[in-house]
């Protein structure tokens, strides 16, 4: 029986639609060709070898880069008026409020975009717990480690939390420790993903 449900924030709980993660990764690319003197293409393809070792462009800067200045990093990626676009769903606001189990957020972003988009969405007084990457010491999913925990601190185990998160590297990881990780794939486009997926959140009531 789930216990806990352990949430994405970024393109999952709100729509892709807004392009906010799109203009974040591009903004991530942009800074990492600066801090490595590459073109942007360049940059991208090098990032994409690296995506098989790490779930962050941040840790393959600092492992592999030598990159350390993490607070101006997430200055450049994260301005101020990232989520401006961003607005609230009084729907998903109820569809949570109503989840029969506590809710918590895993994210490999930082607190302070957590934050900024919580408020956006109207959503901070949903979840008991918020695991950031600055909690996690800037590692990232879909490391074990990461998932196992943020499990510790609620005091649950991987087969009685639920993970929704919109990366299949990053449930496929959670399922790999022995989770139950559901794939949002809001636009049908992980067609051959072999564990559960759904396109919408209110589906997850399926797997309750
Ligand atoms: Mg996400």
């Amino acid at each position: 029986m789930i216990q806990y449900l352990l949430f994405d924030l970024d393109n999952t709980l709100y729509s892709a639609r807004f392009g906010l993660e799109e203009r974040v990764a591009q903004r991530m690319i942009r800074y990492a060709a600066h801090y490595l003197h590459l073109s942007v293409e360049e940059t991208a393809a090098q990032r994409k070898d690296g995506e098989t070792r790490y779930g962050t462009t941040l840790e393959w800067l600092m492992y592999e880069k030598g990159f350390t200045d993490i607070e101006e990093y997430y200055r450049a990626i994260h301005p101020a008026d990232e989520a401006d676009t961003l607005t609230a769903d009084p729907e998903l606001q109820k569809f949570l409020e109503a989840l029969p189990c506590p809710k918590a957020i895993l994210t490999n972003s930082n607190r302070e975009h957590v934050d900024l988009i919580l408020s956006k969405l109207k959503l901070e007084n949903i979840f008991t717990h918020i695991f950031d990457i600055r909690w996690n010491n800037f590692q990232g999913k879909p490391r074990p480690e990461v998932f196992q925990r943020a499990l510790d601190t609620l005091g649950t185990r991987p087969e009685t939390t639920l993970f929704i998160d919109d990366y299949p590297r990053y449930v496929s990881g959670y399922i790999a420790i022995g989770g139950k990780g559901i794939l949002l794939d809001e636009f049908d486009l992980h067609q051959n993903y072999p564990h559960p997926r759904i396109r919408k959140l209110e589906e997850l009531v399926d797997f309750l």
